[in-house]
Order: structure tokens, then C-alpha cells, then sequence
């Protein structure tokens, strides 16, 4: 399967590394958290994303083995995406990123995001 890495656009907060929403910032500090506009449909753990999200990746649920990488409409929303992911040791990311592979015609499935400054992917899969 062809991998191909996308970096999508995202919201202005991205200058300076980790966007934050301060509702979810405040209350958990080991949550890294971004806004992210999918402009075109994608796939993220078998639920279809198109416009604007916030991804949580939540490192004490990770330690724990709980479900540690979320996806909300917006803050205060119950997640619409809950997943346990694999960290992977990648580049240091400058932006967020995101890994995709071509799942059909004008289908993208995502296979990992990372966070801006951080040098760890989280893999769906
Ligand atoms: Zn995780």
C-alpha cells in the first residue's frame, strides 16, 4: 500500500509548536491537543473526518493501555474517535503531521499524526 504524507492545513496557532485548546489544556497537562481542518474527507480509525477537529493525544492514558488518542467536533464534545495508539520515534515535527495511505479512489485513511515540536508519531495501526 502507498504511503504518502500529507501536511494539512491547520489553524494559526501552529507558530508556535502545539496548539492549544484551554479548555482540555487546562485540566490535563500531558495532553497534547490540536486544532485540524481536513478539507477533504479522510479516515481516522474507521470514522470519516471532514472540516475543522481537535486531536487529543492523552500520554497517561497511553502508559496506562487505555485509549489514549481522541478526536473531537469541538471542545466540551464527546469524542467521536477513542483509540489506543503505538508511538513511534520519528523526526522532531516543526508541524503537525499526518501519514496517509490511499484507501480507494479520493479515499485517504490516516496512519499517524504527530503533534508540532514533538518527536513521536502516534500509528492507528
Ligand atoms: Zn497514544
Amino acid at each position: 500500500m502507498k504511503t504518502a504524507t500529507l501536511f494539512f492545513f491547520l489553524c494559526a496557532v501552529l507558530g508556535v509548536g502545539i496548539a492549544v485548546a484551554p479548555q482540555l489544556d487546562a485540566k490535563v497537562p500531558n495532553q497534547q491537543v490540536v486544532a485540524a481542518y481536513f478539507p477533504r474527507t479522510v479516515v481516522f480509525a474507521n470514522v470519516l473526518l471532514t472540516g475543522d477537529y481537535l486531536i487529543v493525544h492523552d500520554d497517561d492514558n497511553a502508559d496506562r493501555g487505555d485509549a489514549c488518542l481522541f478526536v473531537y467536533r469541538k471542545a466540551g464534545d464527546a469524542p467521536i474517535v477513542a483509540v489506543h495508539c503505538t508511538r513511534v520515534l520519528r523526526e522532531k515535527a516543526d508541524t503537525f503531521r499526518v501519514v496517509t495511505r490511499q484507501l480507494a479512489a479520493g479515499v485517504k485513511e490516516i496512519q499517524e499524526v504527530q503533534f508540532a515540536g514533538t518527536s513521536v508519531a502516534h500509528r492507528l495501526f
